[in-house]
């Protein structure tokens, strides 16, 4: 699932447990190991897109971003 955070940014949760910790090269969870849609992915780095351009590329905390 695809919450936002009191800032407005973007954040996954797992459908199934709850938690927002993925693995993102698989788009797993590390909790339940459920797999993420790749549908669901989509839809996320499109929120994840959206915020950032209504952000006006400000500096903004990601610590979801590992790459
Ligand atoms: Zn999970």
């Amino acid at each position: 699932m695809i919450f936002y955070n009191p800032s407005g940014a973007p954040e996954m949760a797992c459908d199934e447990c709850g938690c927002r910790w993925f693995d993102r090269i698989r788009n797993a969870c590390y909790e339940c190991g459920a797999e993420v849609p790749a549908e669901k992915a989509a839809e996320f780095e499109r929120a994840l897109e959206t915020f950032r351009q209504r952000a006006g590329g400000q500096q903004t905390q990601d610590r979801s971003s590992t790459t």
